[in-house]
């Protein structure tokens, strides 16, 4: 268990006179009987004293005091107590000082959810309630919330996403805050956004996320982004029943009615990578088509589209329409879909009894565009319409094709 790995090295420390705990997500997360993810130290202990008690190490970020340590192949970020001096770009510290209180070290952080720390017998160093607030279901920025995201401007939307995650509300002067200080936004690498709205989008109370992100005009600066949460925030609710962040993303934009074109723009600016990009501008290319309307579940013929797209995206489409039917749930869909493909005799144009240079040798025409567009249509027969996926039979229909066209 991570856990017990994780002990040995607050043991370790402790053992040599330093002092050592586990602090911020992990600490919140147990509390909250969450699963945790990444097992966070930090210790009195400066990193020269941390590499020197643990030789199997990676030297992860030693400018801010941070030391990986290697327990049986498992690593534990292991930091000395540090605050942090001016800030410069609304994100990054100009510099750290290594401090030995670790009050200062909790004063650093976010929220008072991420500022507690927990020692190897789980006693709890909670300087600003931090439990309390999770208690009241509370996100509450540490200290004065104002200068806080005027430091750092992603713990906005960290604020968000950490509601949305926990189903929390934001307490009153740290909302505020977040509403005078969002345009500071704009300042932070479209990357680390993206991140975030993933999570946010990927959590619990998505709804949640989606409401806080409207109340704040967080999103202002990146219009087509504001406008996707405001026209889908009816339908939020449904992502809960979506599996992966390319579904909801593409739910989301379906529901806000916005074009592939649209669509595009928005993964663009995000920076999403080609293939994810991809991947949902074809769903809301297809959802469209399709046109579902909102729990009214209808049947689907799959047909055409399993040669289109092939069946793993017809397969994911199943779930993003069983989300848009969710209150009208039926489970026949994915079945529907399994049939009409088993149904199918061929699949591809690689099932097809005859290839491209059969056709070439067979219809004595120079090779080109032709080839591709007769082996299509008579996928599309075969697949579809009972042409008999024999040579003789296909030959046949591509002859009358090629004569047609040249007719
Ligand atoms: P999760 O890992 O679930 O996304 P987390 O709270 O653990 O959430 P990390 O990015 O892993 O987030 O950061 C670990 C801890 O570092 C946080 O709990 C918090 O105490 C502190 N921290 C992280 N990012 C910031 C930030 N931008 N400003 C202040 N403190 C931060
Ligand atoms: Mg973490």
């Amino acid at each position: 268990m991570a856990i017990e790995l994780a002990k040995r090295v607050l043991d370790r420390l402790e053992e040599h006179g330093f002092e050592a705990y586990y602090v911020g997500g992990c600490v919140r997360d147990w509390l909250l009987h969450r699963p945790v993810h990444d097992i966070d130290i930090c210790t009195n202990a400066h990193p020269s004293d941390v590499i020197r008690l643990f030789p199997d190490h990676v030297p992860t970020g030693l400018k801010h005091g941070t030391v990986s340590v290697k327990i049986e192949g498992q690593l534990f970020e292991v930091t000395t107590y540090r605050t942090e001096g001016k800030y410069e770009d609304y994100r990054r510290p100009v510099d750290v000082q290594f401090v030995s209180e670790l009050r200062l070290d909790l004063e650093r952080r976010d929220f008072t959810m991420n500022a507690m720390a927990m020692d190897r017998n789980q006693e709890l160093q909670d300087p600003f309630d931090g439990r309390l607030d999770m208690e009241q279901q509370l996100v509450r920025a540490v200290g004065i919330p104002l200068e806080r995201f005027q430091e750092d401007a992603l713990r906005l939307l960290r604020g968000v996403r950490f509601a949305s995650q926990l189903g929390f509300a934001i307490e009153e002067q740290t909302m505020l805050a977040m509403k005078k200080t969002a345009p500071l936004l704009a300042h932070i690498a479209v990357e680390r956004v993206r991140e975030e709205l993933n999570k946010t989008i990927d959590s619990k109370a998505p709804e949640v996320g989606c409401r806080l992100l409207n109340e704040t005009k967080l999103m202002a600066y990146a219009p087509a982004v504001e406008m996707l949460f405001q026209l889908s925030s009816e339908h939020v609710w449904r992502l809960k029943h979506l599996q992966t962040v390319i579904q909801k993303w593409s739910l989301l934009l379906f529901a806000a009615n916005y074009t592939t074109a649209q669509s595009r723009e928005v993964c663009q600016f995000l920076k999403m990578s080609k293939r994810d990009s991809e991947a949902i501008c074809c769903y809301v290319d297809l959802l469209t088509r399709l046109r579902p309307q909102w729990d009214v579940p209808e049947s689907v013929e799959w047909g055409p589209l399993l040669l289109e797209v092939g069946w793993d995206m017809c397969s994911e489409l199943t779930i993003l329409l069983q989300a848009c039917w969710w209150k009208e749930k039926q489970s026949y869909l994915s079945q529907a879909l399994v049939d009409q493909y088993e149904k199918m005799p061929v699949k591809t144009i690689k099932d097809l009894a005859i290839t491209g240079l059969d056709l070439q040798v067979a219809i004595q025409k120079k090779p080109g565009e032709w080839i591709m567009r007769v082996l299509e249509s008579l996928l599309r027969q075969t697949a579809l319409h009972g042409l008999p996926n024999t040579p003789e039979a296909l030959l046949d229909v591509a002859k009358k094709e090629v004569a047609q066209d040249e007719h």
